[in-house]
């Protein structure tokens, strides 16, 4: 049955870049309804496999099936038309365009030429009604994240932290089912970060699923049910939280470099 399987299965993953692997054969599942952590020290093929998974990056070689679905080498927007969406180590919001602008963007941008060419020939009235529901959507999901008061702002001017909190927002916006997260932490400051970690715990609560890359242990510990640990492009260990936090291979890699 669907809902028992789990929602993502990375099966022997590789990417080469050139003469580089950056993935090595990883393979892991993620369960529904999860706040699922992936680690590793910098260089192990964190934001690659996330690359991998979302289409961003077209893999060597294994498989990406998502909700029972082959999704491997699929296009982005045809990747978040099935339900899995994800945000980047480095925020990508227009600087030039206001938050909310952005956010009326987030669908065109992410389901692409699906979504607006099948807008495209039904009656001018139904699109104008398509606006404004989307519209009320951007609204609900910036107050949802507490950014609604920054809507008329340009996203050039928003902190650190409040353009993580755009970015997911506007990833929401894609209705997603699943999200991976590459570190939404960064730089930001610790109350938002504190918002930002309860904001993800009330969409898992509603049925979201997320894989987290963070480089914060404690966020990770605290926050992740289940953890995978990748080190020079494989998966080192998975499991527990608390397991993984006293897995001896794993304090090497960390140490070890
Ligand atoms: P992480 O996110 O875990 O820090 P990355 O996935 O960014 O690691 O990188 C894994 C390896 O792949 C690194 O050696 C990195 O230099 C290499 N790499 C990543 N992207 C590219 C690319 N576009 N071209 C060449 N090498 C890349
Ligand atoms: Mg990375």
């Amino acid at each position: 049955r669907l809902d028992e399987m789990p929602i993502l299965r990375v099966d022997d993953l590789v990417k080469r870049f050139g003469g580089i692997t950056a993935i090595d054969g990883a393979s892991f599942e993620v369960e529904r309804g999860t706040i699922t952590g992936l680690i590793g020290p910098n260089g192990a093929g964190k934001s690659t496999t996330f690359n991998c998974i979302t289409g961003v990056h077209e893999p060597s070689e294994g498989s990406v099936v998502f909700e029972g679905t082959d999704i491997t080498s699929r296009r982005t927007h045809q990747i978040a038309t099935e339900g899995l969406v994800r945000t980047f180590q480095i925020a990508r919001e227009l600087p030039e365009m206001t938050v909310l602008e952005n956010m009326m963007l987030a669908p065109q941008g992410q389901l692409g030429e699906s979504l607006w060419r099948s807008v495209a020939p039904i009656a001018r009235r139904e699109v104008v009604r398509e606006e404004e529901q989307l519209r009320q959507r951007a609204w609900d999901t910036l107050e949802f994240f507490e950014i609604d008061h920054l809507a008329h702002d340009y996203a050039g001017t928003l902190s650190g932290g409040q353009r993580k909190l755009l970015e997911m927002a506007r990833a929401l916006l894609t209705d997603p089912e699943m999200m991976l997260l590459d570190e939404p932490m960064a730089g930001v400051n610790p109350s938002l970060e504190k918002k930002l970690l309860e904001h993800v715990h009330e969409l898992q609560e509603q049925g979201y699923t997320f894989l987290l890359v963070e480089h914060d242990m404690d966020v990770i510990m605290n926050h992740c049910e289940h953890v995978i640990v990748m080190h020079q492009g494989q998966v080192l260990a998975e499991g527990p939280a608390a397991e993984i936090k006293s897995n001896d291979e794993v304090i090497e890699a960390y140490l070890g470099g």
